[in-house]
């Protein structure tokens, strides 16, 4: 048996895959392809590439309705179906406030109160028109800005994993950044794929909560914490996830991990499940009965 691990930096992160399998040549051609795929994907989706597709929709859709390709479409509705699903906690339409708080392009910064009332004006799924016939989107006033920040990884490893499926992988670890993990098959030595969550608490907390191992087959984890891209203010951690319907940094939990078959899935809820915290939970429960989840 052979292991061959290849990676990539692409969506502001970096992207591994480890692949078990007997031919060496054909675990790093499949793996590659998996690599571009996610490229091609951040091309198509990030808000900071001036020529995808979610650029020309936030520059133009307040004026006349954009036609983007089935698959932005469906993943935008998807994001929608999500957003009520979460009770609002995730939503798409998210960025003018992350760019108020300083976290577009940035670490964070304390948001100027005017602006920021301006921008909760343009938050809301309600904001997006579908146009099933001409597959186009339409905002409904200016300033509204679509961000696939806590999607777009997820929805990304589902497509390498979907490749590297058809490329007859049946044992692969693949992540993005850490934050999403997907484990194909097992590995050689055990009968599933075990995966830590790293504590990132700062002393004095440190050390004193032990995170499980968690584990996979066939399954993605994804994670959310207000300490990855965060600053301090008045001794609170003010982190690069928002709570849409304050419009402030999220304090309903300090990590979130989310277990599910879906990688886009798991990527979503992990951000609403840190927004909605503890409740979030129960609700999540009921209407996904299948996750897996777990918060601090
Ligand atoms: P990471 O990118 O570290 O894996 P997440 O998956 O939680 O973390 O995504 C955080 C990113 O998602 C933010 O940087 C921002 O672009 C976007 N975002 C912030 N708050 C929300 C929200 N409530 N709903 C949807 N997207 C969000
Ligand atoms: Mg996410």
């Amino acid at each position: 048996m052979q292991i061959v691990q290849v990676a990539r930096n692409a969506m502001a992160t970096r992207f591994e895959i480890v692949l078990n399998g007997s031919n060496a040549t054909m675990l790093r051609a499949a793996g590659e392809e998996a690599l571009d795929e996610i490229a091609r994907l951040e091309s198509q989706l990030s808000l900071y590439r001036s020529t995808s597709e979610i650029a020309r929709v936030n520059a133009r859709a307040a004026f006349e309705p954009v036609r983007v390709t089935p698959l932005v479409f469906s993943l935008l509705k998807h994001a929608r179906d999500l957003n009520v699903q979460c009770n609002g906690a995730f939503d798409v339409t998210i960025a003018p406030l992350v760019r108020c708080w300083g976290f577009m392009g940035g670490t964070g910064q304390p948001a100027d109160p005017e602006q920021l009332a301006e921008a909760r004006q343009c938050i809301g799924m309600s904001h997006v028109h579908f146009d099933d016939e001409r597959y186009t989107i339409r905002f409904d006033r200016e300033g509204v800005m679509l961000d696939l920040g806590a999607i777009g990884k997820g929805y990304a490893i589902d497509r390498a994993v979907d490749l590297l499926r058809d490329a007859g992988i049946e044992s692969a670890l693949v992540h993005g950044g850490t934050s999403t993990v997907y484990g194909i098959g097992k590995p050689l030595d055990n009968e599933v794929w075990n995966v830590a969550v790293a504590n990132a608490f700062k002393p004095p907390d440190s050390d004193s909560i032990k995170l499980p191992t968690i584990t996979l087959t066939d399954e993605a984890l994804s994670v959310s914490a207000i300490w990855g891209r965060s600053f301090e203010k008045e001794g609170k951690t003010l982190g690069h996830v928002i709570d849409p319907r304050t419009g402030e940094p999220c304090q309903g939990a300090q990590l979130a991990t989310v277990i599910s078959k879906s990688a886009t899935d798991s990527d979503a809820l992990s951000t609403a499940l840190l927004v909605l915290g503890p409740e979030g939970q129960i609700k999540l429960k009921h209407t996904f009965p299948e996750l897996r989840t777990f918060i601090l």
